[in-house]
């Protein structure tokens, strides 16, 4: 998912719109937006792109300078309408709205617990947990913070939740005079801050979002941190008493997120271009050209071709308005799928020996119909590369990846499911491979687990 905030702008509900969009790649299923004109939150929640769920009519309704805003792609709790964020709650100091990118992986528990005790929830989603912990929690605050005037009464309750909550958050919480962001201890999803030359705040997954608004990226939301803005300005907490070592999440860098963003400090684009370089390092290949897979395997390519001195092609066209929203009810259809999105360019194909590379290989379905759609349009060799090691393992961390039964690599050989997908031969970036290419700059402390098992927090 992705999320949008902005604090202290005439045009609050207009640059959470602008911001969503950027951030579309992260969510298609559903978008909404919170706004608060200091007073009261209103929300309008939809399904779909935003640009389906939001008029101008619409944004001109929600009024104020506080904006929160959210695009989902359903990882835990399906895709009912009634999932859609941000999730709106009175409770008897006010009112607020929140949302949330990541995964609790305790939330089942929790829930069960508060269920026993009366509570109702509306929602089959993880994040419905935050509001009712929120809204339930008694303790004081931690006793080594000292909480500036304006947060003594809500910020302990978000304190609270933090303690009790596992897994991976970055949220974004609206309340009616108050823009508050918060990352988990892990740091698992990206959270950056930005500022306008006109003084306003903003703060999204991803700096793509900034960039649309014309906004400068300031820095990232810590691990841990508890960023409060209000007219009294900015205020960071760190609450939680233990601090973790950082867990990034690597597949943001191998895929998710836009190669025009800063995430981690780092930029998307520079280390998507290194794992393709380690992957011309780790596999040569004699080969005519280099394909990427569009969009996802475009950036590796290039790294790939500059590191092996193969020329790039574009070898495989794609259409850019087949969204995954797209209507499949049949199966005949849903075959079609990859034909609807990609088609290969027979001119450059036709008796060549070929390097393909896409950025990862979860089910092997849509490998296997590339690989089956460059053979009849001719390639003489054809040899599949992938920028990052086989996903043996679920994400429990707020990325969609299917479970262990339908991840290939979980339950074939590389042998096996180079047969299966049809190349002549098949090759994944090694996991040393991927971390030493995200670590050429600054950072450390990534999380791997659907890599290799190793999940930091269950
Ligand atoms: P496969 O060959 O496993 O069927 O499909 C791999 C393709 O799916 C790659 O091009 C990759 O960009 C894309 N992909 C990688 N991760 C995800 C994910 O979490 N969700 C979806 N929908 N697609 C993904
Ligand atoms: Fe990212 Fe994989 Fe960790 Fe999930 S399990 S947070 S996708 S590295
Ligand atoms: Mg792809």
């Amino acid at each position: 998912c992705g999320v949008f905030g902005v604090f202290n702008n005439t045009a609050a509900s207009h640059m959470t719109f602008l911001g969503l969009h950027a951030l579309q790649h992260r969510g298609q299923e559903s978008a909404g937006i919170a706004v608060s004109d200091g007073y009261n939150i209103n929300l309008k929640l939809g399904e779909g792109l935003v640009t389906r769920v939001f008029k101008q009519e619409d944004l001109n309704e929600l009024k104020g300078d506080i904006g929160i805003g959210h695009v989902r792609y359903s990882t835990a709790g399906g895709s009912d309408p009634k999932n859609i964020q941000p999730f709106f709650a009175h409770f008897y100091g006010g009112s607020f709205a929140i949302a949330h990118n990541g995964n609790l992986v305790n939330a089942n528990q929790i829930r069960a617990e508060l269920e026993k005790n009366g509570a109702i929830f509306r929602s089959t989603s993880d994040t419905e947990v935050f509001v009712h912990l929120i809204a339930k929690a008694k303790e004081p605050p931690p006793s080594h913070i000292m909480l500036h005037k304006n947060d003594t009464e809500f910020l302990p309750l978000v304190f609270s939740a933090m303690s009790k909550v596992r897994g991976a958050y970055s949220l974004l919480i609206l309340r009616e005079k108050q823009l508050i962001a918060v990352r988990d201890p892990y740091g698992f999803r990206p959270l950056v801050l930005g500022k306008s030359r006109d003084g306003s705040y903003f703060v999204a997954s991803e700096t793509c979002a900034l960039d649309i608004i014309d906004a400068e990226y300031l820095r990232d939301i810590k691990p841990g941190e508890v960023l409060v803005i209000d007219d009294a300005g900015m205020r960071s907490y760190f609450p939680l008493d233990h601090a973790e070592n950082p867990k990034k999440c690597i597949f943001e860098f191998v895929y998710f997120a836009r190669p025009d963003s800063l995430i981690f400090q780092d930029w998307v684009y520079e280390i998507r271009k290194e794992m393709g370089r380690t992957l011309a390092k780790e596999f040569r290949v004699d080969a005519d050209y280099v394909i990427p897979v569009l969009d996802s395997g475009l950036i590796a390519a290039m790294g790939y071709s500059e590191e092996s001195g193969i020329p790039m092609e574009i070898g495989l066209i794609r259409n850019h308005y087949v969204g995954r929203s797209f209507i499949q009810p049949k199966q005949e259809i849903r075959d079609l799928s990859v034909r609807l999105k990609l088609n290969p360019v027979r001119q450059v194909i036709e008796g060549k020996r070929l390097v393909v590379i896409d950025d990862s290989l979860v089910r092997g379905t849509t490998s296997k119909k590339i690989v089956n759609m460059l053979r009849r349009a001719g390639a003489k060799e054809i040899h599949l590369l992938l920028s990052s090691p086989p996903v043996i393992s679920p994400c429990y961390y707020g990325i969609d990846t299917p479970t262990k039964e339908e991840l290939i690599a979980a339950n074939k050989t590389v042998e096996e499911i180079r047969e299966y997908i049809g190349a002549d031969s098949l090759y994944y970036l090694s996991l040393k491979g991927m971390i030493e290419s995200a670590n050429k700059h600054r950072q450390k402390g990534f999380c791997t687990a659907c890599f290799d098992g190793n999940y930091p927090v269950l």
